[in-house]
């Protein structure tokens, strides 16, 4: 028996959906320990594919539990949605009372901030949400335990300060979606936590990446929440000791949306080709991913940060149809034979010379040992060390 943490290393969207996908066959309970439906997840499965934004990657077995824990904030109406999508799959889905409820207010305001600030917010009202979080005047999932006219007051009191206030938008949610939801909040997040992690076979799902984290990571340009490893115990309620596998996510090259100056794009001809190779368009927004090489000094602070126990590199397939593949490290660029298209890859052991090279450079410069190599985007796709 196991808990398992699956975090990203680097910026985002490096398959760690697919990862919890792969690893939620042998885990009772999956849960999401930060973010919000910013998030976007992308699941193949013998040719069809799955989004998940709000409930986690585990969804598509009946087997599991699915969690989201008090450090997410989630948009009501889209986490509604997600359930009925995935109903007939008959996994179980909770989300914490003590989460925090994305209201249209937040979304206005988040709409109104980008124009302003133009950050390369998702506009989902995730940085509002998390203002009201820690403002101490946001609204939780157990609010929706309230009757009516109890709610209506208990709003109004806390967003009597706020320009954005509509009396309409929280009523609104309320005689929209709570009904739906009620069956789903968990009165005490952190019990229901410690009950999961009774079971010892918890899988955490990270959501975002390492630099995009708001405290370490490439502030502003960064998410509102902390998507590093502390935020799995903050965010649920296990401790340090409830932690036994740390997998950490790299892909094989760097994406990114939003307007951060000090991305190393990779020339505009390369981007192209990449962004083709790898159809490189944001699960949540379908924009367009800035493409740089794997910035190894930023993977080995990342590794010093979360403390990985296993790592795993995706996307070898997309990167190995490039003309010219490299990692940049300590200010310089190495580069790598391209190995080509690894379609016909079955093990590790048949894997092209320089492949092997590139994998066993992160290996030595990280020390931290590869787990498995992703070369295509089913959940088959992944090759085991
Ligand atoms: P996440 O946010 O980290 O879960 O990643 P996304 O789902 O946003 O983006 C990853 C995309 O790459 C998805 O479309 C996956 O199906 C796909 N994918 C994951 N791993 C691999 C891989 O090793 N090779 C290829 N070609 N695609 C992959
Ligand atoms: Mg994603």
């Amino acid at each position: 028996m196991t808990n398992t943490v699956v975090i990203d290393l680097f910026l985002g969207d490096s398959g760690k959906g697919k990862i919890v996908d792969y690893l939620a066959q042998t885990h009772k309970a999956v849960v999401r320990f930060s973010g919000a439906n910013n998030a976007g997840h992308t699941l193949s499965i013998d040719g069809r594919e799955y989004k998940t934004h709000a409930i986690p990657s585990g969804v598509l077995y009946p087997h599991t539990t699915n969690y989201i824990a008090h450090g997410c904030t989630i948009d009501p109406f889209v986490l509604v949605d997600e359930i009925s999508t995935f109903s007939n799959l008959n996994s179980e889905v909770y989300i914490s009372g003590q989460a925090h409820v994305i209201l249209p207010r937040h979304v206005r305001l988040d709409k109104m901030n980008e124009e302003r600030f133009n950050i390369g917010s998702t506009k989902r009202g995730v940085a509002p949400a998390y203002a009201a979080k820690t403002g101490r005047y946001g609204m939780r999932y157990e609010d929706f335990f309230l009757e009516r006219p109890q709610f209506s007051t208990a709003m109004e009191k806390r967003f009597l300060t706020d320009p954005f206030y509509s009396e309409q938008d929280y009523l609104n949610v309320y005689d929209t979606v709570r009904d739906k939801l009620i069956p789903h909040i968990i009165k005490d997040g952190v019990a229901f936590m410690h009950s999961l992690l009774d079971t010892g076979s918890v899988l955490f799902e990270g959501a975002q990446g390492c630099f995009l984290d708001v405290d370490v990571g490439d502030y502003p340009y960064v998410t509102s929440s902390n998507c590093t490893i502390g935020a799995v115990l903050t965010g649920t309620g296990a401790n340090h000791k409830d932690l036994n596998e740390i997998v950490g996510v790299v892909k094989a090259y760097g994406s990114y949306v939003g307007t951060n100056v000090d991305f190393n794009d990779l020339e505009e001809e390369l981007n192209d080709k990449l962004s083709s190779l790898g159809q490189e368009f944001g699960a949540t927004t379908g924009r367009r991913r800035r493409l740089c090489w794997l910035e190894l000094d930023k993977i080995k602070k990342a590794v010093r940060i979360n403390g990985p126990t296993k790592l795993v590199v995706t996307r070898m397939d997309t990167l190995g149809q490039l003309p010219k593949i490299c990692i940049r490290y300590k200010g310089e660029l190495v580069e790598f034979e391209p190995w080509g298209d690894l379609s016909n890859v079955n093990s590790i052991e048949n894997l092209p010379q320089s492949a092997r090279n590139f994998i066993s450079f992160i290996e030595q410069q990280t020390e931290v040992p590869v787990w498995a190599i992703g070369v295509g985007p089913e959940r088959k796709d992944l090759l085991l060390k």
